[in-house]
């Protein structure tokens, strides 16, 4: 049974070096010893400040490389974020400045390495860097997630596949969420962090995980060597029901994760967390599928107004619907699949999941009976 820390705390440096030095150096820490090659992968999304409550903390990264470079670790720094340059992104993350004093390499995920990660996927093109470094340390950020409800250690390894190849993923397993689910827990193991550490301390609940999504204070670190359990019992501090976690139901079903977590710290639950609505994905080609795909399933919808045409959307999109104008962006609900990239990625929050009106009644028809 694997061991997960909860602990309080703020954005203080003191006390967030405390409590990652305690989570490091606990039994089932990371062995890191003089030349060891580090390499920690926070969650970079885009370029976004701290409070936006996007990207991992600054000050967890810094604690993590203090704790690798006291050992005499090589500390290196990466992610392939979906949309900006990694030089803003450090810049406005305030990674640059928080870092600067430390002897770690700071770069994106560029070459890629094969790897196979069995059935259905077979081989796959991963970050290099992540499958040559001796260990690997994890640190999410805990937000809600249009698609896959939540976003935090388990689906932070995504980011190990190159921004590139990140639509064309979206593409062969976007339409099910299900199977989706199972692409990132088949990462995951094929990276297998030693160490998750969850930032949960300003979360993001509603429309996440970029712009759309709304910071929430939760004051919460969630730490452990195995991210299925860190995963775990971050749904039970937020009141999600587990059924409801693509990764954690694909990790119980390919036999990675027993579903059991010993808990050091206070698991206090939160009864009034927001969660993203998610509409249904799949409804075949047919008439009808057309017809919900248009009028009645959750799709995609910009709001104009804030839409500034920066092409982030449409240059992404993994199928191609959506056009634009001057006047600005449509989508062709017949191809969406219903990835939500384009919501992740805008950098002008211009962009929601929404239902249609007749889906909308369906519900609340389906609610009065
Ligand atoms: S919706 Fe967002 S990402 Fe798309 S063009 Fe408009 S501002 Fe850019
Ligand atoms: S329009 Fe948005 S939600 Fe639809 S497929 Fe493209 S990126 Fe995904």
């Amino acid at each position: 049974m694997s061991t997960v820390f909860i602990r309080q705390a703020d954005y203080t440096y003191p006390a967030i070096r405390s409590i990652v030095f305690e989570m490091l150096s606990s039994d089932e820490g990371p062995v890191i010893d003089i030349g060891t090659r580090v390499l920690i992968k926070p969650n970079f999304l885009s370029p976004a400040a701290p409070e936006k409550a996007i990207t991992t903390h600054p000050l967890i990264i810094k604690a993590v490389a203090e704790f690798a470079l006291e050992k005499g670790a090589q500390v290196q720094i990466s992610d392939s974020p979906a949309t900006g340059s990694f030089s803003t992104l450090l810049k406005k993350g305030g990674y640059t400045e928080t870092l600067s004093d430390l002897d770690v390499t700071l770069k994106p995920f560029e070459a890629t390495t094969a790897v196979d990660v069995g059935d259905p996927f077979g081989t796959i093109d991963v970050a290099k860097d992540a499958m040559d470094a001796d260990v690997v340390i994890n640190l999410a950020k805990l937000k809600t997630h249009t698609q896959m409800m939540l976003t935090l250690g388990v689906k932070n390894l995504f980011g190990c596949i190159v921004v590139l190849k990140k639509p064309e993923w979206h593409m062969r397993a976007g339409v099910d969420r299900h199977m989706f689910g199972h692409l990132i827990v088949s990462i995951y193991e094929a990276i297998k962090p030693a160490y998750t550490i969850v930032d949960g301390i300003l979360a993001m609940q509603g429309q996440g995980p970029g712009k759309s999504g709304t910071p929430r204070e939760l004051g919460l670190l969630i730490g452990g060597a195995n991210a299925h359990a860190v995963d775990h019992a971050t749904c039970l501090l937020v009141g999600l029901d587990l059924e409801r976690l693509e990764t954690h139901l694909n990790a119980r079903e390919m036999g990675v994760y027993d579903g059991t977590v010993h808990i050091n710290g206070a698991l206090n639950i939160l009864d009034d967390f927001q969660f993203p609505e998610l509409g249904t994905l799949t409804m075949g080609p047919d008439i009808l599928g057309r017809f919900m795909r248009r009028f009645v399933i959750q799709q995609p919808r910009v709001d104009n107004e804030a839409c500034k045409l920066c092409g982030e959307c449409w240059k992404y999109c993994p199928v191609q619907a959506i056009t634009y104008t001057d006047r600005g962006i449509t989508f062709n609900t017949d191809t969406c699949i219903r990835c939500y990239c384009c919501l992740e990625i805008c950098p002008h929050a211009a962009i929601r999941a929404s239902k249609p009106l007749a889906g909308r009644v369906i519900e609340w028809l389906r609610n009065v009976h």
